[in-house]
């Protein structure tokens, strides 16, 4: 009995001994993992980093790279294209406008009234709707064609009070988001798609008239009589409400910039012809590039796998299309390199299948438990990951949105630097006597990035202030423009009715 006993005992303890050398085995396991991905997160954090002495580096190359721009015909990746658009509204304007706004995401069609006063801007209809995805890679004719069937809808249902009914041709500005050259305020040719848009034989058309044609093959009363990039909208629309406004930028699904600048520092322009002495110049920002960019290896990956790599760098740092990207890319390196996410997931391999609002949506999850986190991991065929797990994806948000907002806070330095409004000096490429105390200066700001994430907003204000220095950022007001593009491209029309041809560039 004894010796069973002692055997019985004897076992137990090989039993419990074999299973705590299991548990510590695996724990010694987990943590050697979870050490990896520390590791991971450490080098991610690292080559994200964007520490403010290297901010104001690449404040300078931005202002240096206006510059060049401004002085020759592809003297710079900063194309600085010209507008046309001197005279931005004031709020005297009158009359029933148009806009139809083609975004990267959504196109709007909006009507307003103006009554001659600010005051009295009446947005009387608004229309917002997601562009198809059959589109982006579609034919110019079945582009047009959408967007013509979408007007005659908008105009079909207006009531009796319109326009129509007294008889007068609809003026329509046409909101374009994407690089185009433009040879009047009404005219102007595709450069080349952006944003995921892939239109073969579209470069070198003719926008508004691809439009208007459209417009009058369904026989519609409408003219299209401007054509605004949607950073020149939003910054009318700035204008309109505070005429300290001097530039705008959009963060929606791409980022671009726009702002005023005077016309004798528009050197690849001999005779811009101006009555202001300024005209508004439109940066197409994305594309800007600069040896100081905090550039990985997962934007490598990314631009390479693009539909137009080797092309818009910055944009793909900071525009919503991308940032949900690059964190999945994230996430999947860090899945393939260690299994703390469990089994790879190949819908985590789908690209652009995280979008930036769930970037948001886990970044800013307040729940103890990380429920919303939870949810789109799920979404993401990444079920049942441990808290800590979750706590790292947040943190993963956290450093790709903020190298995001301080990029965008260095770009809008950028500018100010170049129009002398940073408190350094005089301005690059102005003349002396524009030496002045620092001004009361606005920077409207539109796009459902900016509007939609407050992380990033707050980063980004965080690093203007950090960049520019209280003093100065205390002169520096960024004002959120909702519907801006589209509205103030509508204000623009209303301003500038006529319409000049500029050739002698
Ligand atoms: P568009 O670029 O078509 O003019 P928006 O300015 O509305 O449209 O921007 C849409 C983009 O804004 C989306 O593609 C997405 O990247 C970003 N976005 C929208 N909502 C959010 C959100 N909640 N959080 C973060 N980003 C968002
Ligand atoms: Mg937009």
């Amino acid at each position: 009995m004894g010796r069973v006993v002692v055997i019985l005992t004897t076992a137990a303890a090989v039993v419990a001994c074999s299973v705590a050398t299991v548990m510590v085995r695996r724990r010694v396991k987990r943590r050697r993992k979870w050490r990896k991905v520390v590791g991971l997160l450490k080098e991610l954090e690292e080559s994200f980093e964007t520490p403010l002495e290297r901010l104001r580096q690449m404040v300078d190359a931005i202002a240096v790279e206006m510059q060049a721009g401004l002085v020759s015909e592809g003297g710079s990746k900063l194309k600085m294209l010209l507008t046309f658009v001197d005279d931005l509204p004031n709020g005297s304007e009158r009359g029933t406008y148009y806009a139809l706004h083609l975004g990267g995401s959504y196109f709007r069609i909006i009507r307003v009234h103006l009554g001659g006063q600010r005051s009295s801007l009446e947005v009387q209809d608004i229309e917002r709707h997601s562009i198809p995805t059959s589109l982006l890679n579609s034919t110019s004719e079945v582009l047009f064609d959408f967007l013509a069937s979408s007007l005659q809808r908008f105009i079909e249902k207006e009531g009796h009070e319109s326009i129509s009914s007294q008889d007068v041709k609809r003026e329509l500005a046409f909101t374009f988001s994407f690089p185009v050259k433009q040879t009047s305020l009404s005219s102007g040719v595709l450069i080349k798609w952006t944003k995921g848009f892939a239109i073969s034989e579209m470069a070198g058309e003719d926008i508004a008239e691809c439009l208007q044609g459209a417009v009058d093959r369904r026989g519609l009363d409408i003219h299209v009589a401007a054509l605004v990039n949607d950073t020149v909208g939003a910054l009318s629309y700035g204008h309109y409400h505070d005429p300290d406004t001097i530039a705008a930028v959009v963060f929606g699904t791409g980022s671009n910039a726009c702002y005023l600048e005077r016309t004798d520092a528009i050197i690849k322009c001999q005779n811009p012809r101006t009555t202001s002495g300024s005209m508004v110049v439109n940066m197409e920002w994305g594309n800007f590039w600069s040896s100081r960019l905090p550039r990985t290896s997962y934007d490598i990956e990314l631009d390479a796998e693009s539909l137009n790599s080797n092309d818009m760098g910055f944009e793909k740092m900071i525009g919503g299309m991308y940032l949900g990207d690059i964190v999945r890319r994230v996430i999947l390196r860090m899945s393939q390199e260690s299994d703390i996410f469990g089994p790879i997931s190949s819908i985590l391999s789908t690209p652009f299948v995280l979008r930036t609002n769930s970037v948001s949506a886990m970044h800013e999850d307040d729940t103890p438990e990380l429920h919303e986190v939870a949810a789109i991991l799920k979404h993401l065929g990444v079920p049942k990951v441990p808290l800590k797990v979750r706590k790292l994806v947040v943190k993963i948000c956290d450093v790709v949105t903020r190298r995001a907002a301080r990029l965008a806070a260095a770009g809008i330095s950028g500018i100010l630097k170049k129009v002398g409004r940073d408190g350094s000096g005089e301005g690059v490429g102005r003349r002396r006597s524009d030496k002045q105390m620092m001004k009361r200066t606005v920077v409207a700001v539109e796009g459902g990035l900016y509007s939609n994430y407050k992380m990033f907003r707050e980063y980004m204000d965080e690093a203007l202030i950090g960049i520019l220095g209280e003093d100065v950022a205390r002169h520096v007001v960024i004002k959120a423009m909702e519907d801006g593009s589209s509205i103030g491209s509508a204000l623009l029309l209303a301003s500038s009715h006529s319409v000049r041809t500029i050739s002698n560039i």
